[in-house]
């Protein structure tokens, strides 16, 4: 491995422990390897259409698109915290919008499921659909992660996160 990898690795897990305790970081770097069915017997039916049937929630339809309180927002299947809501602005879409996303938590893949090629992204721990990435969004990243309500649960500052889902 380069010096230069090996540095960004500590930086990116520096990061990451700023928002985990040292005890889960290592289990938020492993893979949560879960068959479909079992997610399906976990999860209300709705949660797992979008986390796992790479369905989409209707616009308008989340109340975290008027969430403005400081805070997590944490992977509805696995726990995972994906987003601060320092990261979130107003799209007006009618989908929780963020312009950045917490180091390594998410994953993504392009999409060929519309005419036009989008990048999907779920969540790095559990694979979970969360959204799609679009290059809109507002400064500094320019990005706009535009993710389901129903695909994250949010946490209010102050009160301990979920553990993470084993
Ligand atoms: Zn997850």
């Amino acid at each position: 491995m380069k010096r230069r990898k090996i540095l960004h690795g500590f930086a990116q897990a520096f990061l990451a422990l700023a928002v985990l305790p040292f005890s889960e970081l290592a289990m938020a770097m492993t893979k949560l390897m879960k068959s479909k069915s079992e997610w399906q017997q976990q999860l209300p039916a709705a949660n797992y259409a979008v986390l796992f049937k790479d369905s989409t929630e209707r616009a308008g339809s989340s109340p975290l698109n008027d969430e403005k309180r400081a805070g997590s927002y944490v992977c509805f299947a696995c726990n995972l915290p994906l987003f601060k809501s320092e990261l979130k602005f107003d799209s007006g879409t009618g989908w929780p919008s963020f312009f950045d996303v917490l180091p390594d938590a998410v994953e993504t893949r392009r999409d060929f499921s519309m005419i036009w090629p989008r990048t999907e992204y779920h969540c790095a721990r559990c694979n979970g659909h969360q959204g799609h990435l679009f290059k809109d969004g507002p400064q500094p990243t320019g990005l706009r992660y535009c993710n389901n309500g129903v695909a994250l649960q949010f946490i209010p500052a102050g009160e301990k996160l979920p553990e993470l889902r084993t």
